[in-house]
């Protein structure tokens, strides 16, 4: 049997033909590693990534400790943000197809408290959440974690990185001493290090190598000017024409005044950092992931937890003092054995950040002047769909082929106009190619959704 085939695992059968169900039919390398030590009870520090298949790493060991007729909390996963949580929970329950009557809710910010406290009071065996919100269950007595057996932490140097240090440590005071801890975490700093030491069991140890081909990214470098910097972003953009672009910069600042400068030269850009509220990030995200924008400006921190399949590149404004954050950020790019181009812009002073990219990546780095970049001046990027927000969502029960169906029976549309469809609680977002656009509004003006009258507007 292949080491890494699910089936020599001690799991279930139930278990492993799920798995199957899934379309896993044998483990990935950070699987293959962890899963055994967390089968057997053992404390696990993972250096692993988003996209290496670390959520069924830890949930297919966490599913098999839980006791369904026990109504309590037995496992716990802490996330940075929404969006990871939103992921993490929807992988656990297609792992937990398996076990019959499992159940898990979701804890995190941004969301109305009372519903939650309502799904807790039903029974929950796994809660999924961001650290903030746990922390508020807790305290308010909503949450009770006297049961847990297994604790995970999630992309741990981003919950330390965004100030999550101290509610981490009161949530895991509050959790059995006898608990298993499982951390995952894409980079090792030294924090991460000091907090194994506090919080974990002679840890196992796992490091898989990123799963991303280097060689399939093409990395640039374009050493500027202090004042060059947007003009030779522009000249990247209109050099490399990239369909679907991350541009990462420092501050929120930063990625507003560069999303408005594309903006201005006909690249259609939205900015994503942690001053927009819950909505707008959601709405960002939505129309990034629909196509009907092409380039998102972020920080660090908020392009975390991002489910982006595919960008053909990833620009760095400005390059990041660690290594690893950079080898990161680019990892963005190139999936799927796709080739990816992963282009920076550095000034003279920031020479010792390429440095320190050569040295971790162990080869050169190629560098070139922007200037040497042929150029399309009149390069325009404007994404072929459109987002329309409708104002009815999961609560007004509309589903995804409610509003498929509307547009392409009563309005007309062909199937091949209407992209990806979204519902939130209270809204929906429809993409739709910019060509129907007209017909698509012309018909939600006066048409109804499942037999409601709906407000629509398009999202700009
Ligand atoms: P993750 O790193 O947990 O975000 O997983 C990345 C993607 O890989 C998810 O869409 C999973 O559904 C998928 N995945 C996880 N494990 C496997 C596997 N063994 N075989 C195929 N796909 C997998």
């Amino acid at each position: 049997m292949a080491s890494d085939s699910f089936s020599q695992l001690k799991i279930s059968d139930a278990q492993i033909k799920n798995l199957e169900s899934l379309g896993y039919t044998k483990m990935t390398p950070i699987q293959a590693q962890s899963i055994p030590h967390v089968l057997k009870g053992k404390d696990l520090i993972a250096k692993a990534k988003t996209g290496s298949g670390k959520t069924a790493a830890f949930g297919v060991g966490l599913l098999n400790q839980i006791n369904p007729r026990f109504f309590g909390v037995q496992a716990l996963v802490l996330c940075p943000t929404r969006e990871l949580a939103d992921q993490v929970g929807k992988e656990i329950r297609r792992l937990a197809r398996s076990v019959p009557n499992i159940k898990l809710v979701l804890l995190c910010g941004g969301k109305p408290f009372g519903p939650q406290v309502g799904s807790l009071e039903h029974g929950a065996h796994i809660v999924v959440g961001t650290p903030g919100r746990i922390q508020d269950h807790l305290r308010k007595n909503t949450l009770t974690l006297d049961g847990l057996k297994t604790l995970v932490l999630d992309e741990a140097d981003r919950m330390l990185d965004m100030g999550f240090s101290e509610v981490m440590d009161d949530i895991i005071s509050q959790t059995p001493k006898s608990r298993q801890t499982l951390l995952f975490s894409a980079t090792y700093p030294d924090s991460i290090d000091k907090m194994s030491h506090s919080i974990q069991k002679n840890p196992i140890s796992v490091t898989v190598e990123s799963e991303h081909k280097t060689d399939v990214i093409e990395q640039m470098f374009y050493e500027v000017k202090k004042h060059e910097r947007n003009n030779s972003l522009l000249a990247i953009f209109e050099h490399y024409q990239p369909e679907t672009t991350v541009v990462f910069c420092h501050t929120k600042k930063q990625c507003d005044e560069v999303a408005s400068f594309l903006q201005e030269h006909r690249i259609a850009a939205l900015a994503i950092h942690g001053d927009l509220d819950q909505r707008e990030r959601d709405q960002v995200l939505v129309r990034f992931s629909n196509n009907s924008c092409s380039v998102l400006v972020a920080t660090d921190v908020a392009a975390r937890g991002l489910d982006i399949k595919s960008l053909q590149a990833v620009i760095n404004y400005e390059l990041p003092r660690d290594p690893e954050i950079y080898v990161h950020r680019i990892g963005r790019t190139g999936r799927a054995g796709e080739k990816g181009q992963a282009l920076s812009i550095f000034t003279a002073s920031e020479q010792n950040r390429v440095n320190a990219i050569e040295t971790y990546q162990k080869k050169p780095c190629r560098c070139d002047v922007y200037e040497s970049l042929d150029r399309d001046p009149g390069f325009s990027l404007q994404p072929a769909m459109v987002t329309i927000q409708l104002d009815s969502g999961r609560k007004n029960k509309v589903r995804p082929g409610d509003i498929l169906g509307a547009l392409t029976g009563d309005a007309g549309l062909a199937g091949s106009d209407i992209g990806k469809i979204d519902i939130f609680d209270m809204s929906s977002y429809v993409a739709v190619e910019r060509t129907a656009l007209r017909q698509a509004m012309n018909y939600l003006a006066q048409g109804k959704v499942k037999g409601r009258t709906i407000r629509a507007r398009q999202i700009r």
